[in-house]
């Protein structure tokens, strides 16, 4: 079977921060897989666009090393990576003063009637001076699109500060802002899941739902970046956005169609619809953590630099949503460092069968579990209860219905990094997986007074074992309620 690939309109891609690490990691290798399949069309063009002193010629270089380092080398051959990098072009440019804008706008001049989209691969202070920029450039033309990255403020106040100085210079209908986890093929299947079959959407909702369990648990540590990480912390740098929006999409009604404010309008409802937690519920209710120095390597607080840091590098959160479908089902949501295993996964527990027809020596009927799963193996699996297969009379045995997708698209179909269907999704102008303003600023203004309270000293961080499921108290957020977390990497 061959990936389908749908062409899209002629474009220029201006990514400042061009010689930078996501550059260098996501951006540029996933133009590169679009390239091999075809789908950029004739006459494209990438400028990348930084500081740094460098010609044409020097970032082709640059790009043919980031290719090399982070592609694997069976799919990079030689005549594609040359005809790839024959593509990219460079401009030198200070986003903090007049230098080298002229440049960029003559590599852009003439070319007015073609997508032109710039992505803000940078720090996010100089979002702002970037936009003023690009508007005393005379850049901005009616096909012109933004792309920002996160971090996108570190509280409601300073988003809404952000989203000024993006709106100032553009119309939402011309902002992107990226969440990646929305680029997952399984993000978006979970959408075609629930709204393409008729299955499971009568079920989807507190009268057959137990709870759902939100997993984004990572093994490595901080690292050398533990003093930047220790900055922000797992409620910033994961919460707030990946998980709120994994959430969204699980607990949101189905929209009137399959469109960017249509989807937008029914995540934001979910986001005004989360039970506040303030005061004393946010020790009832949020669980945070630091990792413990282990035999592969520091604690969490000697990465960060701060023996005393009170910042998270771990939260585990029960979370109510106020409306009729979710009422009395709790969504509960973890996220780590230095857990045992890297996996992000959707966990949707159905309630018990209200009888066992069964005698209690057949085996314990569970309820059953729908398991979407975001990385590392991207796929769906259905729990059920069937008869353990053989002799023996009836026994109950849990086994998986599963669909992976490398399986179910032959093996040597390469997934798409969600970067890849991020960016074409820019281009074709379909903001459908994008986050819209309002809905991050919903996301902050519920997470504020979270973090004021842990300001404040609530849900200190507890130390957990490296390499474990997180602390104690996260295993009894759910233990309390009579639950129980799905091993990490089970
Ligand atoms: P980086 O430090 O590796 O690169 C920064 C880039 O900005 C460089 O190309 C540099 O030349 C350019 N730059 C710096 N000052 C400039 C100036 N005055 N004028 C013009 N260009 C200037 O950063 P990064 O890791 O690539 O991250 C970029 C942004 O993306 C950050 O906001 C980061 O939080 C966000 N982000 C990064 C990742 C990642 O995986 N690296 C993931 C998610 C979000």
């Amino acid at each position: 079977m061959v990936a389908k690939t749908v062409p899209v309109d002629p474009f220029d891609l201006v990514v400042f921060g061009g010689t930078g690490d996501l550059a260098a990691r996501k951006l540029l290798p996933g133009l590169f897989h679009r390239f091999q399949s075809g789908q950029l069309p004739e006459g494209a063009k990438i400028i990348g666009a930084a500081r740094g002193e460098m010609d044409t010629k020097g970032f082709q270089a640059h790009t043919r090393k980031a290719i090399e380092t982070f592609v694997a080398k069976a799919d990079r051959p030689k005549a594609d990576v040359d005809a790839f990098v024959a593509i990219v072009d460079y401009a030198r440019v200070d986003a903090m003063s007049n230098a080298g804008w002229s440049d960029l706008a003559k590599l852009l001049k003439g070319r007015e009637d073609r997508v032109r989209a710039f992505y803000l691969s940078v720090a996010p202070r100089f979002f702002g001076p970037i936009c003023d920029q690009i508007g005393a450039a005379g850049l901005v033309t009616p096909l012109t699109r933004l792309v920002v990255e996160k971090p996108l403020g570190r509280d409601l106040e300073s988003a809404r500060a952000l989203n000024k100085q993006l709106s100032d210079a553009f119309d939402e209908s011309q902002l992107y802002r990226i969440d990646h986890y929305l680029g997952k093929e399984t993000v978006q299947n979970l959408m075609a899941l629930r709204f393409a079959n008729a299955l499971f959407e009568p079920l989807w909702n507190s009268h057959h739902i137990d709870h759902v369990q939100i997993t984004a648990a990572e093994s490595v540590p901080v690292g050398t970046r533990g003093g930047y990480y220790d900055q922000n912390g797992a409620m910033r740098d994961m919460v707030q956005n990946h998980l709120m929006q994994l959430l969204c999409l699980t607990a949101m009604e189905p929209p009137a169609k399959f469109d960017s404010d249509a989807v937008r309008d029914e995540k934001l409802k979910v986001l005004k619809a989360l039970t506040p937690i303030t005061g004393t519920d946010v020790d009832r209710d949020v669980v945070r953590g630091q990792y413990a120095e282990g035999p592969d390597g520091p604690s969490y607080l000697t990465e960060a630099g701060d023996p005393t840091s009170k910042t998270e590098c771990f939260v585990a959160m029960k979370i109510g949503i106020d409306n009729w479908r979710w009422a009395g089902t709790p969504f509960y949501i973890r996220t780590g460092k230095r857990l045992r295993t890297r996996v992000s996964e959707i966990v949707i527990r159905f309630k018990d069968a209200p009888h066992s027809i069964f005698d209690a020596q057949v085996g314990g009927l569970k309820g059953n579990e729908l398991v979407i799963r975001l990385q590392p193996d991207e796929g769906i699996q259905l729990r059920l209860n069937i008869k353990d297969p053989g002799p023996g009379g009836m026994r109950i045995a849990s086994a998986p219905l599963d669909m992976s997708f490398a399986e179910d698209l032959g093996r040597d179909i390469r997934m798409p990094d969600a970067y890849e269907r991020l960016l074409m999704d820019v281009v074709r102008g379909d903001q459908t997986l994008f986050m819209r303003g309002d809905e991050v600023e919903a996301a902050w203004a519920w997470i504020d007074p979270i973090m004021e309270a842990c300001d404040h000293g609530a849900a200190a961080p507890q130390t957990y074992a490296a390499g474990s499921d997180g602390p104690s108290d996260s295993l009894m957020l759910m233990h309390r309620d009579g639950r129980r977390w799905r091993e990490i990497g089970a």
